[in-house]
């Protein structure tokens, strides 16, 4: 079974793989436990970018949940 990478609880950014720790927010929660992707090249551009509150390329998580 594949586990999904973890991403930050903070701005959603899915990091690389064997990575728990979010380069731009490292003190925040992460989780493998998230819904849905959306890849933003553009995000000064990009109206999904702009209701996620995204302002640096990447690809990101649409949910992220945290766990208790
Ligand atoms: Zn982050």
């Amino acid at each position: 079974m594949v586990k999904n990478p973890f991403a930050c609880g903070e701005c959603r950014l899915i990091l690389s793989d064997g990575v728990d720790q979010c380069p731009r927010h490292p003190s925040s929660k992460v989780s493998s436990d998230w819904q849905g992707y959306v890849i933003i090249r553009n995000p000064e551009r990009s109206e999904v970018a702009k209701r996620l509150e995204i302002d640096v390329p990447g690809t990101y998580a649409l949910k992220v949940i945290i766990g208790g």
